[in-house]
């Protein structure tokens, strides 16, 4: 089949539209995912602020606290010095010896102005430099770590002076800066974090990395070098945390180094102006948090992953059901072609997108009831199939072609050669067709139209492929016909009648002319058909100019139904006036069976005039009985019931089966006139022979239409044919002259 624009269609707008549904739905999720993470973040970073600063502060209150402590204990010591208790250096010594290490000191050492003394230790010291220093201090003073004398390690040195024995001396309790580390200053966060012990200067005293040995390192500088800052924002916040602490204040901030983010914050201390600076990097601190974020953003991708997952699952599902119900719409189960609504669509947009040169044709197999009688269902299955994929091939590429109805197939394209060779071509080659091992012929009618660039709507040029196809019907020497000026009028034509049909009717311009219908025995009359007329503008339009129009656009159903009432008047009056009661035989099309209760309407209308209904005679063609979307047994058979006798009109047109025919509730078979111009008179042979002897097997009554000589008369009469209609007995007649008519007969 050729390449469906449509499901192209269908399936890029969908496959488009997901697309977008699933890409939104990603985004706005990973937009959410990324705010979450960021305020989780910032949360987590004000924490972490908040967290740093309280243990700096509690480190600087536990250093404030150990000191205050040291210096009590240095003062208590002074104090009872002054007091007396003493009289050499050993005594005080010994005095203090024993709680020195609740105080974590190591000793402690007297010493006189030039420098010279003992420590509690035993050892001897002797000119220990900067004396000014201690001896300048009212107060306890503690010093900034300095080497000790006695021994390998730094300390740091309480001192306070007092008199002893009229000469004034200092007291230091000493105490092992590493010692002092390991107590005051914690490592923190597995020992990436930790504290500095700084002076004002920016002087590390103690720092609890234990990474400084030298004195007199500088921090401001040791951090740039050691976190490796280069960043100029980063360096200006380390010289603004030594600004701040020039200015005796407090802070926080942050550095990022390689990825990684530092937390500082400076705590005064309440000695000497020291500051404990704690740093701790956000990899320890953060670690957690971050193991959170990273599990959080994994949840949203998995939920992201599931919806886009689903989205995708309902999207080809649903894709599986569109091709479903696209194929039910729009595909001809038969040929797999496009069907009649696909045609439609896409022939609506084949005219607005090509501009020169287009075609319609519309091709349809003459006599194919007959072709399934003859072949069967299967068959001619397989015959639409050949001639569709036939058709496919030789028409130009990128045609569309599609099956339309029962047989008939549409298609159009763009041509720019000889288009009548073209449909020569299509006549001759796609009237062979081969189905299985079988070569079969079929007689084609083809109706081709050249679209204008004006014409954009698709039914008007079907209609007109239509009209040039039914024209060709009539033309059996002609392998097509295209859309003309002569088939222009008659379109214009109909286009008027259909202007003003539902007016005439209100106008009773429709009349109706009654043929006799006589006994072909007795020659007694049976009664007659009603035929319309229209009477228009006192001409008299014959009903083949109207009546196939009116089907088409259904206005006949409306029509029928008026007739049948003004018969039933007719028939009322006679009845009243000349207490005659004839068979009237009223045409019903078969438009009118595809509402389930018009009988209802037609028992209606006569008994309303009480006519009895065996007197009426509903004709039916049998083109409509053989119609595959009408059940025409159950209509007949609902008919039937009510009292009404069935007319089979224009039989041996039709091609119905026999087996059809048996089961049908039918009184009348009316056999076509083209019969009896036919008929080889002379020979027993002849199809009205035929229908006869098949008449008579069904137990049906039969009556020829169409009787124009003495010769056929009696012909028809031999054949024991029960009823006949014709010109030899009597033109169809107007009511009063019917009334003459058998007012002479009975
Ligand atoms: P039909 O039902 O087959 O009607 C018979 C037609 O054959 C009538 O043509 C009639 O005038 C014509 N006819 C009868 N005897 C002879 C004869 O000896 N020689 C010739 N040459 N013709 C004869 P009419 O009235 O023109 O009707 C044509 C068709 O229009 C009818 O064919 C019927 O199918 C349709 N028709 C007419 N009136 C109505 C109506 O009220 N409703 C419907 N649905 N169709 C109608
Ligand atoms: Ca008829
Ligand atoms: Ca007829």
């Amino acid at each position: 089949m050729k390449k469906i624009k449509q499901e192209e269609y269908i399936k890029e707008k969908r496959y488009k539209l997901n697309i977008k549904w699933i890409l939104t739905i990603f985004i706005l999720i990973m937009i959410m995912s990324l705010m979450y993470v960021k305020y989780i973040k910032e949360l987590t970073y004000k924490n972490i602020y908040k967290n740093i600063s309280e243990l700096s502060e509690q480190t600087a209150a536990q250093l404030n606290l150990a000191i205050e402590e040291q210096k009590k204990f240095v003062e208590i010591m002074v104090e009872s010095i002054d007091r007396g208790y003493f009289k050499t250096t050993d005594d005080i010594f010994d005095r203090f010896k024993v709680d020195l290490e609740d105080y974590n000191f190591t000793r402690l050492v007297i010493l006189d102005k030039n420098g010279n003394g003992t420590t509690s230790d035993g050892h001897v010291v002797e000119n220990y430099p900067n004396m000014q220093e201690f001896f300048s201090k009212e107060d306890v003073y503690l010093s900034e770590n300095r080497p000790s004398t006695v021994s390998d390690n730094q300390v740091n040195i309480y001192s306070k002076k007092f008199k002893f024995n009229k000469k004034e001396l200092v007291l230091f309790a000493t105490i092992n800066t590493e010692d002092y580390r390991e107590i005051l200053l914690r490592r923190l966060f597995n020992g990436e974090g930790g504290t500095y012990l700084i002076n004002n200067n920016g002087d590390v005293l103690i720092d609890s990395f234990d990474n400084i040995k030298e004195n007199n390192v500088n921090i401001y500088e040791y951090m740039k070098k050691m976190y490796n800052v280069t960043n100029q924002k980063d360096i200006n916040k380390i010289n603004n945390m030594a600004q701040n602490i020039k200015k005796l204040e407090v802070g926080t901030f942050d550095v990022k180094i390689n990825k990684n983010t530092y937390f500082v914050h400076y705590e005064k201390v309440n000695v000497n102006n020291w500051y404990v600076v704690t740093v701790a990097p956000d990899n320890t601190i953060a670690n957690e948090i971050n193991i959170f974020i990273t599990i959080s953003l994994g949840v949203c991708f998995l939920i992201n992953i599931i919806i886009v997952g689903i989205s995708i699952y309902i999207d080809i599902s649903n894709q599986k059901q569109n091709r479903k119900l696209y194929k039910t719409a729009y595909v001809d189960p038969i040929t797999k072609l496009g069907n009649e609504a696909y045609f439609r669509e896409n022939g609506t947009i084949f005219l607005e997108e090509q501009e020169k040169n287009k075609y319609i044709i519309t091709v349809d197999i003459n006599k194919f009831k007959a072709l399934n009688n003859i072949y069967g269902y299967e068959t001619c299955n397989n015959i639409l199939k050949a001639l569709g994929n036939k058709l496919t091939k030789i028409l130009p590429t990128d045609n569309i072609t599609c099956r339309i109805s029962n047989d008939v197939f549409a298609s159009i394209f763009v041509y720019e050669k000889n288009i009548k060779r073209l449909l020569d071509k299509v006549y001759t080659n796609a009237s062979n067709l081969k189905v299985g091992d079988i070569s079969i012929y079929v007689n084609l009618s083809i109706g081709a139209y050249k679209i204008s660039s004006e014409d954009k709507d698709i039914n008007k040029v079907l209609n007109k492929s239509y009209t040039a196809r039914s024209k060709n019907k009539g033309l059996y020497n002609e392998n097509y016909y295209i859309f003309d000026e002569v088939l222009e009028n008659k379109l214009n034509e109909e286009q008027k009648i259909e202007s003003y049909m539902e007016n005439a009717l209100k106008n009773k311009e429709f009349k109706i002319v009654y043929q006799p219908k006589v006994f072909t025995q007795t020659g007694k009359i049976r009664g007659a058909e009603a035929l319309v007329r229209w009477e228009r503008d006192g001409k008299i339009i014959q009903p083949g100019n109207f009546i196939p129009l009116f089907e088409k656009n259904k206005f006949i159903v409306k029509l029928d139904l008026y007739i049948f009432e003004q018969v039933c008047k007719d028939m009322q009056s006679w009845k009243e006036k000349y207490n005659f009661e004839p068979n009237i035989s009223i045409n019903v099309s078969k438009e009118h069976f595809v509402n389930e209760n018009f009988i209802e309407e037609y028992v209606k209308i006569s008994d309303k005039y009480s006519i009895k209904r065996s007197q009426i005679d509903l004709e039916i063609t049998e083109s409509a009985t053989i119609d595959e979307n009408i059940d025409t047994l159950k209509i007949l058979n609902s008919i039937k019931e009510k009292g009404y006798t069935i007319s089979i009109d224009d039989f041996g047109t039709g091609y119905s089966s026999l087996s059809m025919l048996q089961n049908m509730p039918i009184d009348l078979i009316k056999i076509d006139k083209v019969f009896v111009d036919k008929a080889d008179l002379n020979s027993d042979r002849n199809i009205i022979n035929f229908i006869m002897l098949l008449a008579k097997r069904l137990d049906v009554k039969t009556i020829v239409e169409g009787v124009e000589t003495e010769e056929q008369v009696e012909f028809i009469r031999k054949l024991e044919c029960d009823i006949i209609q014709g010109y030899y007995y009597s033109k169809p007649l107007s009511k009063a002259d019917f009334e003459d008519y058998f007012n002479k007969r009975i």
